[in-house]
Protein backbone atom coordinates (compact mmCIF):
# COMPACT_ATOMS: atom_id res chain seq x y z
CA UNK A 1 0.00 0.00 0.00
CA UNK A 2 1.58 3.21 -0.93
CA UNK A 3 2.30 5.66 1.92
CA UNK A 4 1.91 9.85 1.55
CA UNK A 5 3.66 11.41 4.32
CA UNK A 6 3.25 14.94 5.45
CA UNK A 7 4.74 16.59 7.71
CA UNK A 8 2.71 19.56 9.78
CA UNK A 9 3.59 21.79 12.75
CA UNK A 10 0.06 21.15 14.36
CA UNK A 11 -2.09 18.05 14.01
CA UNK A 12 -5.48 18.44 15.78
CA UNK A 13 -7.36 14.90 16.04
CA UNK A 14 -11.11 15.54 16.42
CA UNK A 15 -13.48 17.76 16.17
CA UNK A 16 -15.78 18.87 18.67
CA UNK A 17 -15.51 22.23 20.84
CA UNK A 18 -11.88 20.94 21.91
CA UNK A 19 -10.91 20.62 18.71
CA UNK A 20 -12.33 23.20 16.90
CA UNK A 21 -11.82 26.18 19.68
CA UNK A 22 -8.15 24.30 19.53
CA UNK A 23 -7.87 24.54 15.41
CA UNK A 24 -9.15 28.64 15.78
CA UNK A 25 -6.54 29.51 18.26
CA UNK A 26 -3.54 27.82 16.41
CA UNK A 27 -4.75 29.05 13.18
CA UNK A 28 -4.51 32.48 14.70
CA UNK A 29 -1.15 31.70 15.82
CA UNK A 30 0.16 30.72 12.35
CA UNK A 31 0.67 27.19 12.73
CA UNK A 32 -1.18 25.88 9.91
CA UNK A 33 -3.27 23.60 11.79
CA UNK A 34 -4.62 20.02 9.85
CA UNK A 35 -7.38 18.75 11.53
CA UNK A 36 -8.58 15.36 11.42
CA UNK A 37 -12.55 15.10 11.97
CA UNK A 38 -12.60 11.46 12.91
CA UNK A 39 -15.78 9.51 11.92
CA UNK A 40 -18.48 11.63 13.96
CA UNK A 41 -17.64 15.21 12.49
CA UNK A 42 -18.59 17.52 15.16
CA UNK A 43 -18.62 14.63 17.42
CA UNK A 44 -21.21 14.39 20.49
CA UNK A 45 -23.13 17.40 20.23
CA UNK A 46 -24.21 16.61 16.49
CA UNK A 47 -25.92 14.10 18.10
CA UNK A 48 -27.98 16.60 20.43
CA UNK A 49 -30.98 19.21 19.24
CA UNK A 50 -31.23 22.34 21.68
CA UNK A 51 -27.84 23.44 23.33
CA UNK A 52 -28.80 26.23 25.87
CA UNK A 53 -25.98 26.67 28.30
CA UNK A 54 -23.20 27.55 25.69
CA UNK A 55 -22.74 31.15 26.41
CA UNK A 56 -23.15 33.42 23.25
CA UNK A 57 -26.55 32.12 21.93
CA UNK A 58 -29.24 33.38 24.07
CA UNK A 59 -32.14 31.84 22.14
CA UNK A 60 -30.33 28.12 22.40
CA UNK A 61 -29.25 26.81 19.11
CA UNK A 62 -29.49 23.09 17.61
CA UNK A 63 -26.26 21.12 18.52
CA UNK A 64 -25.54 20.12 14.83
CA UNK A 65 -25.70 24.36 13.76
CA UNK A 66 -23.15 25.52 16.72
CA UNK A 67 -20.71 22.25 15.69
CA UNK A 68 -20.91 23.74 11.71
CA UNK A 69 -20.24 27.47 13.28
CA UNK A 70 -17.16 26.05 14.93
CA UNK A 71 -16.06 24.68 12.00
CA UNK A 72 -16.41 27.74 9.56
CA UNK A 73 -14.53 29.72 12.55
CA UNK A 74 -11.70 27.08 12.10
CA UNK A 75 -12.00 27.43 8.32
CA UNK A 76 -12.23 30.85 7.94
CA UNK A 77 -8.38 31.18 9.84
CA UNK A 78 -6.95 28.57 7.66
CA UNK A 79 -7.09 25.52 9.60
CA UNK A 80 -7.19 22.34 6.64
CA UNK A 81 -10.18 20.17 8.02
CA UNK A 82 -9.94 16.56 6.72
CA UNK A 83 -12.32 13.85 7.26
CA UNK A 84 -10.36 11.21 7.99
CA UNK A 85 -9.66 8.51 11.35
CA UNK A 86 -6.10 7.93 13.04
CA UNK A 87 -5.45 4.04 13.03
CA UNK A 88 -2.11 4.30 14.58
CA UNK A 89 0.80 6.94 16.28
CA UNK A 90 3.89 6.50 17.40
CA UNK A 91 4.86 9.17 20.08
CA UNK A 92 8.12 7.15 20.57
CA UNK A 93 10.04 10.20 18.85
CA UNK A 94 9.88 14.05 17.50
CA UNK A 95 8.32 14.28 15.08
CA UNK A 96 5.08 12.24 16.40
CA UNK A 97 4.04 9.84 13.68
CA UNK A 98 -0.19 9.49 13.03
CA UNK A 99 -1.04 7.54 10.47
CA UNK A 100 -4.59 8.19 9.13
CA UNK A 101 -7.07 5.48 7.55
CA UNK A 102 -4.16 3.45 7.97
CA UNK A 103 -2.46 4.88 4.50
CA UNK A 104 -1.64 8.98 4.97
CA UNK A 105 1.34 9.50 7.47
CA UNK A 106 1.78 12.64 9.45
CA UNK A 107 4.63 13.97 10.86
CA UNK A 108 3.53 16.46 13.61
CA UNK A 109 5.74 18.39 15.99
CA UNK A 110 2.41 19.09 17.99
CA UNK A 111 -0.38 16.54 18.02
CA UNK A 112 -3.37 17.83 19.80
CA UNK A 113 -5.48 15.36 20.69
CA UNK A 114 -9.45 16.09 20.98
CA UNK A 115 -11.21 12.83 20.75
CA UNK A 116 -13.59 13.18 23.21
CA UNK A 117 -15.63 10.80 24.70
CA UNK A 118 -19.05 8.49 24.15
CA UNK A 119 -21.96 8.13 25.91
CA UNK A 120 -22.43 4.76 27.10
CA UNK A 121 -26.09 3.45 25.69
CA UNK A 122 -27.99 0.62 26.78
CA UNK A 123 -28.52 -0.82 23.55
CA UNK A 124 -32.43 -0.34 22.77
CA UNK A 125 -34.11 0.56 19.46
CA UNK A 126 -36.54 3.09 21.40
CA UNK A 127 -33.67 4.76 22.93
CA UNK A 128 -32.43 5.45 19.64
CA UNK A 129 -35.77 6.93 18.42
CA UNK A 130 -36.34 9.33 20.88
CA UNK A 131 -32.68 10.32 21.58
CA UNK A 132 -32.96 14.14 21.89
CA UNK A 133 -36.80 13.85 21.78
CA UNK A 134 -37.02 12.92 25.78
CA UNK A 135 -34.06 10.43 25.89
CA UNK A 136 -30.66 12.02 26.46
CA UNK A 137 -27.46 11.31 27.98
CA UNK A 138 -26.70 14.05 29.64
CA UNK A 139 -28.23 15.57 32.56
CA UNK A 140 -27.13 19.31 32.88
CA UNK A 141 -27.36 19.02 29.73
CA UNK A 142 -31.49 18.70 28.83
CA UNK A 143 -32.47 18.40 32.61
CA UNK A 144 -34.29 22.05 32.20
CA UNK A 145 -36.31 20.89 29.22
CA UNK A 146 -38.23 19.01 31.95
CA UNK A 147 -38.50 20.99 34.63
CA UNK A 148 -41.81 20.61 36.79
CA UNK A 149 -42.16 16.91 34.62
CA UNK A 150 -41.41 13.49 35.95
CA UNK A 151 -38.87 11.82 34.77
CA UNK A 152 -36.69 8.50 34.96
CA UNK A 153 -32.53 8.03 34.87
CA UNK A 154 -30.94 4.57 34.77
CA UNK A 155 -27.78 3.87 36.43
CA UNK A 156 -26.14 3.70 40.01
CA UNK A 157 -22.83 4.93 39.60
CA UNK A 158 -21.66 8.48 41.10
CA UNK A 159 -22.81 9.70 37.41
CA UNK A 160 -26.37 8.53 38.00
CA UNK A 161 -26.51 9.56 41.58
CA UNK A 162 -24.95 13.14 40.88
CA UNK A 163 -27.08 13.63 37.75
CA UNK A 164 -30.23 11.98 39.52
CA UNK A 165 -29.86 14.48 42.40
CA UNK A 166 -29.62 17.79 40.07
CA UNK A 167 -32.52 16.38 38.12
CA UNK A 168 -34.35 16.24 41.35
CA UNK A 169 -34.02 20.08 41.72
CA UNK A 170 -35.87 20.81 38.81
CA UNK A 171 -38.42 18.04 37.99
CA UNK A 172 -41.27 17.30 40.09
CA UNK A 173 -40.20 13.41 40.41
CA UNK A 174 -37.50 11.32 39.58
CA UNK A 175 -37.51 7.41 39.11
CA UNK A 176 -33.45 5.93 39.69
CA UNK A 177 -33.71 2.62 37.79
CA UNK A 178 -31.19 0.41 39.56
CA UNK A 179 -30.18 -3.04 38.03
CA UNK A 180 -29.83 -4.67 41.17
CA UNK A 181 -30.50 -4.45 44.68
CA UNK A 182 -27.81 -2.44 45.48
CA UNK A 183 -25.66 1.48 44.16
CA UNK A 184 -22.26 1.34 42.80
CA UNK A 185 -21.84 5.01 43.81
CA UNK A 186 -20.03 5.87 47.16
CA UNK A 187 -21.91 6.60 50.00
CA UNK A 188 -21.66 9.67 50.06
CA UNK A 189 -23.45 10.46 47.00
CA UNK A 190 -26.19 7.28 47.74
CA UNK A 191 -27.13 9.44 51.34
CA UNK A 192 -27.72 12.23 48.91
CA UNK A 193 -29.87 10.41 47.15
CA UNK A 194 -31.87 8.50 49.35
CA UNK A 195 -32.51 12.10 51.18
CA UNK A 196 -33.69 13.67 48.40
CA UNK A 197 -37.64 13.16 48.58
CA UNK A 198 -38.72 13.64 44.92
CA UNK A 199 -36.29 10.22 44.21
CA UNK A 200 -37.47 7.20 44.27
CA UNK A 201 -35.22 4.45 44.02
CA UNK A 202 -36.21 1.57 42.22
CA UNK A 203 -34.24 -1.29 42.48
CA UNK A 204 -33.75 -5.10 40.51
CA UNK A 205 -35.16 -3.31 37.76
CA UNK A 206 -34.27 -2.86 33.97
CA UNK A 207 -35.68 -1.47 31.61
CA UNK A 208 -37.21 -2.86 28.44
CA UNK A 209 -38.48 -0.22 26.21
CA UNK A 210 -38.54 3.68 25.82
CA UNK A 211 -42.16 4.38 25.22
CA UNK A 212 -43.89 7.10 23.27
CA UNK A 213 -46.32 8.86 20.91
CA UNK A 214 -43.96 8.81 17.72
CA UNK A 215 -42.68 11.89 18.69
CA UNK A 216 -41.84 12.80 22.22
CA UNK A 217 -41.22 10.30 24.90
CA UNK A 218 -44.61 9.27 27.35
CA UNK A 219 -43.48 6.58 29.67
CA UNK A 220 -40.98 3.50 29.93
CA UNK A 221 -41.34 -0.23 30.66
CA UNK A 222 -39.31 -1.52 33.04
CA UNK A 223 -38.86 -4.76 34.35
CA UNK A 224 -38.29 -5.88 38.35
CA UNK A 225 -35.95 -8.83 37.74
CA UNK A 226 -36.39 -10.25 41.18
CA UNK A 227 -40.16 -10.49 40.96
CA UNK A 228 -40.70 -10.81 37.37
CA UNK A 229 -43.10 -7.81 37.18
CA UNK A 230 -43.32 -5.60 34.53
CA UNK A 231 -44.82 -1.77 34.91
CA UNK A 232 -45.31 1.59 32.92
CA UNK A 233 -43.68 4.28 34.37
CA UNK A 234 -45.25 7.69 32.61
CA UNK A 235 -42.58 10.18 32.23
CA UNK A 236 -41.83 12.82 29.82
CA UNK A 237 -37.85 12.46 29.86
CA UNK A 238 -35.40 8.82 30.19
CA UNK A 239 -31.45 10.04 31.52
CA UNK A 240 -28.78 7.23 30.44
CA UNK A 241 -26.21 7.40 33.00
CA UNK A 242 -24.48 4.18 32.89
CA UNK A 243 -20.64 5.71 31.91
CA UNK A 244 -19.05 7.28 29.42
CA UNK A 245 -15.27 5.82 27.21
CA UNK A 246 -12.96 8.31 25.83
CA UNK A 247 -12.47 7.59 22.65
CA UNK A 248 -8.68 7.19 23.34
CA UNK A 249 -8.04 3.55 21.99
CA UNK A 250 -5.79 4.66 19.23
CA UNK A 251 -3.45 6.18 22.07
CA UNK A 252 -2.63 3.03 24.64
CA UNK A 253 0.42 2.47 25.16
CA UNK A 254 2.05 5.50 23.62
CA UNK A 255 0.51 7.87 26.49
CA UNK A 256 -0.23 8.24 30.31
CA UNK A 257 -3.98 6.71 30.88
CA UNK A 258 -5.93 6.37 34.01
CA UNK A 259 -8.04 3.03 34.48
CA UNK A 260 -11.15 4.33 32.76
CA UNK A 261 -8.86 5.23 29.82
CA UNK A 262 -8.80 8.82 30.16
CA UNK A 263 -5.22 10.71 29.15
CA UNK A 264 -3.45 12.26 31.87
CA UNK A 265 -2.80 15.58 32.11
CA UNK A 266 -0.35 17.93 34.41
CA UNK A 267 -2.96 19.66 36.84
CA UNK A 268 -3.66 23.25 35.59
CA UNK A 269 -2.29 22.56 32.05
CA UNK A 270 -3.03 20.24 28.67
CA UNK A 271 0.10 18.73 28.74
CA UNK A 272 0.70 14.94 28.72
CA UNK A 273 3.52 12.95 29.90
CA UNK A 274 4.93 13.26 25.85
CA UNK A 275 6.56 16.25 25.03
CA UNK A 276 4.98 18.13 22.40
CA UNK A 277 1.18 15.98 22.33
CA UNK A 278 -1.51 17.90 24.40
CA UNK A 279 -4.96 16.71 25.17
CA UNK A 280 -8.14 18.35 25.77
CA UNK A 281 -11.80 17.94 26.34
CA UNK A 282 -13.43 15.26 27.02
CA UNK A 283 -10.90 12.63 26.30
CA UNK A 284 -9.25 13.85 29.46
CA UNK A 285 -11.91 15.16 31.31
CA UNK A 286 -14.39 12.45 33.31
CA UNK A 287 -15.53 15.54 35.65
CA UNK A 288 -17.34 18.55 33.63
CA UNK A 289 -18.05 17.03 30.32
CA UNK A 290 -19.48 20.20 29.18
CA UNK A 291 -19.15 21.80 25.50
CA UNK A 292 -18.40 25.12 27.63
CA UNK A 293 -14.77 23.18 29.03
CA UNK A 294 -14.10 21.25 26.37
CA UNK A 295 -13.51 24.58 24.27
CA UNK A 296 -11.60 26.04 26.83
CA UNK A 297 -9.33 23.22 27.28
CA UNK A 298 -9.22 23.48 23.77
CA UNK A 299 -8.07 27.22 23.74
CA UNK A 300 -5.71 26.26 26.70
CA UNK A 301 -3.96 23.29 24.35
CA UNK A 302 -3.30 25.82 21.22
CA UNK A 303 -1.76 28.15 23.32
CA UNK A 304 0.66 25.19 25.17
CA UNK A 305 1.64 24.17 21.74
CA UNK A 306 2.31 27.40 20.56
CA UNK A 307 4.36 27.94 23.11
CA UNK A 308 6.21 24.95 23.28
CA UNK A 309 7.02 25.56 19.70
CA UNK A 310 8.32 29.04 20.13
CA UNK A 311 10.81 27.58 23.05
CA UNK A 312 11.89 25.05 20.49
CA UNK A 313 12.54 27.50 17.84
CA UNK A 314 14.54 29.56 20.30
CA UNK A 315 16.20 26.76 21.52
CA UNK A 316 17.74 26.19 17.94
CA UNK A 317 18.45 29.59 17.54
CA UNK A 318 21.00 29.36 20.84
CA UNK A 319 22.84 26.32 19.48
P1 LIG B 1 -19.71 3.64 36.56
O1 LIG B 1 -19.08 2.68 35.61
O2 LIG B 1 -19.09 3.88 37.88
O3 LIG B 1 -21.22 3.19 36.84
C1 LIG B 1 -22.05 2.78 35.82
C2 LIG B 1 -23.38 2.38 36.44
O4 LIG B 1 -24.28 2.09 35.38
C3 LIG B 1 -23.28 1.15 37.33
O5 LIG B 1 -24.04 1.33 38.47
C4 LIG B 1 -23.87 0.05 36.44
O6 LIG B 1 -24.59 -0.93 37.16
C5 LIG B 1 -24.86 0.82 35.63
N1 LIG B 1 -25.10 0.16 34.36
C6 LIG B 1 -24.21 -0.21 33.41
N2 LIG B 1 -24.81 -0.77 32.37
C7 LIG B 1 -26.14 -0.79 32.67
C8 LIG B 1 -27.30 -1.26 32.01
N3 LIG B 1 -27.22 -1.82 30.80
N4 LIG B 1 -28.50 -1.13 32.63
C9 LIG B 1 -28.59 -0.55 33.84
N5 LIG B 1 -27.54 -0.07 34.53
C10 LIG B 1 -26.33 -0.20 33.94
O7 LIG B 1 -19.87 5.01 35.70
P2 LIG B 1 -20.03 6.50 36.22
O8 LIG B 1 -20.17 7.32 34.99
O9 LIG B 1 -21.08 6.61 37.23
O10 LIG B 1 -18.62 6.85 36.88
C11 LIG B 1 -17.39 6.71 36.15
C12 LIG B 1 -16.23 7.09 37.07
O11 LIG B 1 -16.27 8.50 37.35
C13 LIG B 1 -16.32 6.37 38.43
O12 LIG B 1 -15.02 6.08 38.86
C14 LIG B 1 -16.94 7.42 39.33
O13 LIG B 1 -16.62 7.24 40.69
C15 LIG B 1 -16.36 8.71 38.76
N6 LIG B 1 -17.23 9.86 39.03
C16 LIG B 1 -17.00 10.61 40.14
C17 LIG B 1 -17.81 11.66 40.45
C18 LIG B 1 -17.51 12.46 41.66
O14 LIG B 1 -16.61 12.09 42.38
N7 LIG B 1 -18.22 13.55 41.88
C19 LIG B 1 -18.97 12.04 39.63
C20 LIG B 1 -19.15 11.17 38.51
C21 LIG B 1 -18.32 10.12 38.23
P3 LIG B 1 -23.86 -2.00 38.10
O15 LIG B 1 -23.46 -1.26 39.34
O16 LIG B 1 -24.94 -3.02 38.32
O17 LIG B 1 -22.70 -2.54 37.32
Amino acid sequence: MSQDTEHVKCLIIGSGPAGYTAAIYAARADLKPVLYTGMLAGGQLTQTTDVENFPGYPNGIMGPEMMEDFRKQAERFGTDIRFGYVSSVDFSSAPHKVVVDETVTILADTVIISTGASAKWLGLESEQKYNGFGVSACAVCDGFFFRGQDVAIVGAGDTAAEEATYLAKLCRKVYMLVRRDEFRASKAMVNRVLNTPNIEVVYNTETKEIVGDGQNVTGVRVHNNKTNEEQVLDVTGFFVAIGHHPNTEVFKGQIDMDDHGYILTKPGTTQTNVEGVFCCGDAQDNVYRQAITAAGTGCMAALEAERYLAAKEAAALEV
